[in-house]
């Protein structure tokens, strides 16, 4: 029961905060931005989602909201009219995974093994949103002369991260390791944890090359230098609420003191200041 009131929590915040309309996401318009090669980023509401077009199929990655799926569909058959041959969720909230029931009827859903478990444990779920192809530390999957490898990071912002790797076309989806130009949210309900978090995006600027494009689940496109910018955010911020906590500061007296000049501007609707610095000190303490 508690699961099920903290899924639909987190299913209506991201609607909240994702849309500017709660109930109403017809107005909503998906955006195709290429990326390189053949990958696409669709910008619509809520994570955003990776696209491969191949000549021999498509590959989705994240499906946002269930009223979107046939908007989806139809700015991804736009970009190539092939039929959906896989998707991959990069982990289990809301705005990444409902439009799973929908498209969960076209292809198999690849996701690491504990998404399909707390999916699972949710009452509602359709049969069909399920990921029917999961992997604890990553999986391979060829599509065309595309190599797209999925790797899981432990504990960072769930316990289900994937991040997903399209070798040729040099480009990563990070899935919500990143939050470009804004405050992440760490989901420590759902095994998210804050060093984790920092320790897996350290980890992925190592593992990956260097002039690489990089899709986070919120925010724009960017590279590397926009994630070791981020990197430098999760330290600072750490380093902060950990030298308070050592002082002996109270999380009321941390929330007064602030986040301080330099990442004040990151703050948005969801993470605010305020849920960023209290986060790190739940955690942290
Ligand atoms: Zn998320």
């Amino acid at each position: 029961m508690k699961n099920l009131i903290l899924c639909t929590y987190i299913t209506l915040v991201g609607l909240i905060s994702f849309s500017s309309n709660a109930n109403d996401l017809s107005s909503v318009n998906i955006k195709t931005h290429s990326v390189a090669g053949n990958v696409y980023m669709l910008e619509g509401a809520g994570g955003n989602i990776g696209v491969l077009a191949t000549p021999d199929g498509l590959l989705l990655v994240d499906d946002q909201f269930k009223p979107l799926a046939e908007k989806i569909e139809k700015s991804m058959k736009n970009i190539v009219n092939k039929p959906l041959k896989y998707i991959i969720n990069t982990h289990l909230h809301g705005d990444h995974t409902g439009g799973n029931s929908y498209f969960g009827d076209h292809a198999p859903i690849f996701a690491h093994t504990n998404v399909r478990k707390r999916l699972s444990s949710k009452t509602d779920h359709d049969h069909s949103s399920l990921p029917v192809v999961t992997y604890d530390d990553g999986i391979t999957i060829h599509l065309s002369d595309e190599i797209i490898k999925l790797t899981h990071y432990p504990h960072g912002h769930t316990d289900g991260d994937t991040v997903v790797y399209f070798e040729k076309a040099n480009v990563i989806h990070m899935g919500d390791l990143f939050f470009q130009g804004r405050f992440p949210f760490i989901d420590l309900n759902n095994g998210g944890s804050v060093k984790g978090y920092l320790k897996n995006v350290l980890a992925i600027i190592e593992d990956y090359p260097n002039d690489i494009k990089i899709i986070p689940g919120h925010g724009e496109l960017t590279n590397m230098k926009g994630l070791e910018e981020f990197a430098a955010m999760l330290k600072f911020s750490i380093n902060l609420v950990e030298n308070a906590i050592a002082k002996g500061l109270t999380q009321e007296q941390i929330i007064k003191q602030g986040i301080g000049q330099k990442y004040k501007s990151l703050h948005w609707n969801f993470i605010t200041e305020t849920k960023w610095l209290t986060t790190l000190y739940t955690d942290l303490k």
